[in-house]
């Protein structure tokens, strides 16, 4: 039968300087729950303890609606100060761009100010991959390019991706920087496919763009599957993942990294045992027919 490769032990991102490992843990829900800077660097360790080594937040992250934004990076910035470091073991991602109530602003003036304060939030001097979370449609590219340009060379960012990008915002920001795009992180699961079939995977391999897959699980719906569709995306997993003696969710992490763009799936958890359990998938190797059945399960009618 024919077999999928495994993901490399180590991914570059993009055409940067930077390389993590091939699967990340990410942050949005980090600062939901009243955590304390112990409770948070118990997950950032269970993180790296798992050779996890992209780290992803946002400065969005923790706010509620009314109160809250920049919590998630706080609270990072104060695990880091605690413990200095752990700064060098993990690729430091986050987003900027989303502002309520606004609700997109990639106005220059509003992004350097953006990237300033997430460096001072993170008690960081650089952040290694930072990203546009959400298209600011009224904001020209070439402007947004020459501000991300000004802030790469200032040394206050390594690397560049954009999220929830359509394909051809992704071109044009691209078109205009002088450093390349280096990521895209749109949302990927064996639940939510459009990009494996819409050409944004196709479009980030032409580009020598990496993928990071936000939501791999659903949200958690593949773990807790309710309507009908989600149950038979399930079961598919379920039937390649029995026989190996591994979890539905991480049948669904070593899906996503099967594919040949080198998508790296944000694990999403906020439990340790659960991260640890994440970076198992690594080695779980994939059918062309069992991975397929997982895509024509989410199609939810037969290829061609
Ligand atoms: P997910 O992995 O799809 O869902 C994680 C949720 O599933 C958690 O609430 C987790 O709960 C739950 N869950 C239930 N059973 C689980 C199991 N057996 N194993 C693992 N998780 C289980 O990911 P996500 O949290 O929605 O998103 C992942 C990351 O993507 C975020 O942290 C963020 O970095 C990124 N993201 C980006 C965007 C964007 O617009 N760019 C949007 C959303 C997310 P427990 O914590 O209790 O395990």
């Amino acid at each position: 039968m024919s077999v999928l490769p495994l993901p490399p032990a180590i991914r570059r991102l993009g055409v940067s300087v930077l390389s993590t490992s091939p699967i990340a843990w990410g942050m949005w829900r980090l600062a939901d729950e009243a955590r304390s800077v112990a409770e948070a660097a118990r997950l950032v360790h269970a993180a790296l303890d798992a050779g996890i080594t992209l780290l992803d937040t946002a400065d969005i992250y923790g706010f509620d609606g009314t109160a809250g934004f920049g919590d998630a990076e706080a609270l990072l910035g104060q695990v880091l100060h605690a413990e200095p470091g752990l700064r060098d073991r993990f690729v430091l991602a986050t987003k900027g761009g989303i502002l309520p109530p606004v609700p997109y602003d990639q106005s220059p003036a509003y992004l350097d100010a953006a990237i300033d304060a997430s460096l001072r939030r993170l008690g960081v001097d650089c952040i290694d991959l930072w990203q546009i979370h959400r298209p600011d449609i009224l904001a020209h590219p070439q402007e947004v390019a020459r501000t991300l340009d000004a802030a790469f060379a200032a040394g206050k960012i390594r690397a560049l991706g954009v999220s929830n990008f359509t394909m051809a915002q992704t071109a044009a920001l691209n078109h205009f920087l002088d450093i390349d795009l280096a990521t895209t992180q749109p949302e990927i699961s064996p639940l939510r496919i459009d990009c494996l079939e819409n050409g944004e995977m196709d479009q980030a391999m032409m580009l020598g763009l990496t993928p990071l897959a936000w939501s791999p699980l659903g949200g958690g719906r593949l773990a807790d599957p309710q309507r009908p569709r989600d149950i038979a995306v399930a079961a598919a997993l379920d039937a390649f993942a029995a026989p190996l003696g591994i979890s539905r969710t991480v049948a669904a992490y070593s899906w996503l990294m099967a594919h040949p763009a080198g998508i790296i799936p944000i694990v999403g958890s906020q439990n340790p045992a659960r991260i640890a359990e994440a970076a198992s998938a690594l080695t779980v190797q994939w059918t062309r027919t069992h991975w397929y059945a997982v895509l024509v399960a989410a199609r939810g009618v037969a290829l061609p």
